[in-house]
């Protein structure tokens, strides 16, 4: 029998892959399957992206890059921090990975072992979890309560922090909740952070465009007092629709730069050169797709919030980012996950059980609206008739 770490008994997964093949194979027999489980943008990447794509490898960008990424991509993604937040970032604290996912993993990996604490959000991105547990770390739930509109509570976070946290993960705008957690409590929280010098932040901004209500976003980077111990993760997967690509960045503080450079040497070399210049075409082209994206995620964000609410039993808070809405559901008798599985075989409507984002998901389901207006208003009837004819099982 071959050996392998006991590390591997505790890896865990993203439940949303497994959701999307058995919707897909359901698909694939005939059925008329509507997914609301996948969280990725229904749109094409922008037309003028995939052309300097193509134009890179027409140009002979065919090669290796610096591990790092090229310096044009890191350089633009320093300028449009910097128009944006107005942050000053050095474009040599600037990384290009392949995906967002690439940074929780190089920092977990980084504070992780047994004796540590880390603290995520619950609920929150499955993989924050599972790589804690990967590295044989304490993962410490925060909880993200409906309550409080599925903001974080500095109060709580603080309160969670011990002599052994060494990373606290923050994600707003949130999966799978849609959370988004105001100015004045991330204020707070930062000024409390003083207390504890030696706890490392990593802050998921993956969904830092998609804001709705005129909320605006608050970038960690605009915290001086703790750029120095602060990870910032973000991408091009949800903003450019441009998930498959496989890019995203990372700015890493001082010396964890070097420790991620070195991951990078070792896992993948470089994220591929075309998708480098795409990358770029992306932040310094035309921003008005994403605006016509990001207004028409609003418009089905009102659709579903309003659908959800009319459903039997069922309650939905207004999110304000992501594509996500998290209504609850407990007062239909029904446990989650069973809902989630008995809605893809009966009914043909994908989404996934709140617990699969960590046990604070339970009475919770999350439903992607990345998807048409016409197709959300078909599940919709589809589940309210599931609800007013099926019993709880
Ligand atoms: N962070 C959050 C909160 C996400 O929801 C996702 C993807 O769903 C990621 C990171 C990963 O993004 P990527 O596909 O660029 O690896």
């Amino acid at each position: 029998m071959l050996k392998t770490i006991a590390a591997f008994d505790r890896i865990g997964e993203e439940n949303a892959f497994a959701v999307l093949a058995r919707a897909t194979q359901l698909a694939a027999t005939g059925r008329d399957i509507i997914n609301l489980g996948i969280g990725q943008p229904d749109f094409r990447t922008p037309d003028f992206i995939v052309e300097a794509a193509v134009k890179a490898l027409r140009d002979g960008h065919h090669g290796y890059t610096p591990a790092v990424g090229i310096l044009p991509l890191r350089e633009a993604v320093a300028a449009d921090l910097h128009k944006r937040f107005q942050v000053e970032v050095s474009p040599d604290a600037v990384m290009i990975l392949p995906g967002g996912k690439p940074t929780m993993f190089m920092s977990i990996l980084m504070f992780g072992e047994p004796g540590s604490d880390i603290l995520y959000p619950d609920p929150g991105f499955p993989i924050y979890r599972s790589m804690i547990e990967f590295t044989g770390a304490r993962p410490v739930p925060v909880p993200i309560r409906e309550k409080n509109n599925f903001a974080f509570s500095a109060d709580e976070t603080l309160s969670l922090i011990t002599k052994n946290t060494r990373l606290l993960i923050l994600n707003s705008p949130a999966n799978p909740t849609g959370g988004v957690t105001p100015k004045a409590e991330v204020d707070k929280l930062v000024a409390g952070l003083a207390r504890f010098p030696d706890v490392a932040v990593m802050s998921d901004e993956i969904y830092d465009h998609m804001l709705y209500d005129g909320e605006t976003h608050v970038c960690l980077l605009q915290y001086p007092s703790i750029r120095d111990r602060l990870i910032v993760l973000n991408g091009w997967s949800k903003t450019y629709a441009m998930t498959g690509w496989r890019m995203g960045y990372a700015i890493w503080p001082g010396k964890l730069y070097d420790h991620a450079r070195k991951l990078a040497v070792n896992l993948h070399s470089c994220v591929n050169a075309a998708t480098q210049y795409a990358g770029i075409a992306a932040l310094t082209g035309p921003q008005d797709e994403i605006t016509k994206m990001v207004a028409e995620f609003d418009a089905r964000r009102k659709t579903v919030v309003a659908g959800l609410n009319r459903l039997p039993s069922v309650s939905c808070t207004t999110p304000k980012g992501a594509f996500y809405a998290f209504p609850n559901i407990q007062r239909t008798g029904w446990k989650a996950k069973p809902l989630a599985a008995a809605l893809l075989e009966d009914s043909g409507v994908a989404l996934i059980g709140g617990p699969d984002f960590g046990v604070l998901g339970e009475g919770y389901l999350r439903v992607s609206y990345a998807n048409s207006t016409e197709n959300i208003l078909r599940a919709l009837d589809r589940i309210g008739e599931f609800l007013n004819t099926r019993k709880a099982s």
